[in-house]
């Protein structure tokens, strides 16, 4: 049995009329930069949110960047960051003109660690930016007691996490600011690029708004330099449409995960996430781990499984950080989970015989 990573073209075929019809109708009203569609879906997703403002941009790493430049971080400051997570985490805060300092994850997890956060911070520490990974929130109670302790900032990394929620809080309204990604793979993607920062704080959004628009609010008033940054028309109609959708598809996300934890669970040499307690994740990845995880991802794509490893490398080992001088003895746990982590197949429209395949062969990996 074929099992691809995800499946975009079998979500298209469920919602193909409402998609066709959206895209018509922007090309029909010729509103490709800015109008309705953007200005409808950045209302659709703050009432999703619940939070006040919504700024759409280009990417997800362009609304971390936004964020920061908003927030007055730059030269001379430090943002702390988990060691696990996609680069756009770390290079926003370099291309925000800041230096990242990272902080070891949970082993469970790979989620920032409270508990080594306070050793990092310094006289420069500006902020923190907790990443919701995988779609599992960070312990975020704990997080906002040490931003507020020493007066740091929290933008929330939400770019695997629409629609998560922590103790019953959701995703990107407990930070400053939460950046989002609708990369087409993401929980909630466009047909292209697109991103979006959302915040509780009239002022920081209208300042978000004026940077990711040449630092301007209506047309050659430009206050300051900014950059350009949109989400095109395109992009927001195809999300409004998605949107309607999203907390049935994370449903099905979270259902599938618990399937896949119950039957995974008992199976010796394989470590699942745990089952949601307090939070409730949308399980962007499923991602386990065990020991001489290459020899079972290979072992999968045999059996036609596709899989995928987030992250083979943590951040402070990439050559891209090699000039820190970070070592693997610095970040211990992000150094073993980096060679433990495999992401299963996951996705919205996931059938029960696609899973029990796919736990099937694990399990016959494992016993052998
Ligand atoms: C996808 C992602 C981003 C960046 O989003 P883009 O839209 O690809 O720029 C940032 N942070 C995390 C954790 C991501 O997964």
């Amino acid at each position: 049995m074929k099992i691809p990573f995800l499946d975009l073209k079998l979500q298209y075929e469920d919602i193909k009329d409402e998609i066709d019809q959206a895209i018509a109708g922007v090309i029909n009203k010729s509103a490709f930069i800015g109008g309705e569609y953007v200005k409808k879906f950045e209302e659709n997703f703050a009432k999703f949110i619940g939070t006040s403002h919504c700024v759409s941009c280009a990417n997800g790493t362009d609304a971390l960047i936004i964020a920061l430049k908003a927030l007055g971080i730059g030269r001379g400051d430090e943002v702390i960051i988990p060691a696990i997570s996609f680069i756009a985490t770390s290079e926003a805060v370099t291309a925000a003109g800041a230096k990242v300092v990272y902080v070891d994850v949970d082993e469970k997890h790979n989620l920032i660690d409270p508990d080594k956060i306070e050793d990092k911070i310094t006289q420069k520490t500006k902020a923190i930016i907790p990443v919701h990974i995988y779609g599992r929130p960070a312990d975020m109670d704990r997080i906002l007691k040490i931003a507020s302790k020493h007066n740091l900032k929290i933008i929330e990394d939400a770019a695997q996490s629409h629609g998560a929620r922590y103790k019953g809080r959701m995703i990107g309204t407990m930070g400053h600011a939460a950046c989002f990604s609708f990369y087409p793979g993401k929980n909630l993607g466009a047909y292209g690029d697109g991103g979006a920062i959302v915040t509780l704080d009239d002022a920081l959004a209208r300042t978000m708004k004026m940077y990711a628009n040449h630092g301007r609010i209506t047309k050659y008033d430009h206050e300051f330099e900014g950059i350009n940054s949109r989400l095109d028309g395109l992009q927001a109609a195809v999300l409004s449409v998605k949107l309607k959708h999203l907390n049935d598809w994370n449903k099905n996300r979270n259902r599938i995960a618990h399937d896949y934890i119950a039957k995974l669970e008992t199976i010796k040499g394989i470590d699942t996430p745990e089952k949601d307690d307090n939070t409730i994740s949308v399980f962007h990845l499923f991602v386990i781990r065990t020991d001489g995880r290459d020899k079972l991802s290979e072992h999968l794509k045999s059996k036609e499984i596709s899989t995928g490893v987030h992250y083979p490398i943590a951040l402070p080992f990439l050559k891209a950080y090699q000039y820190l001088g970070h070592s693997e003895s610095d970040f211990p746990i992000a150094a073993k989970n980096q060679n433990r982590v495999l992401s299963l197949p996951i996705f919205p429209e996931m059938t029960d015989d696609q899973l029990s395949y796919v736990v099937r062969q694990i399990q016959e990996f494992k016993s052998k």
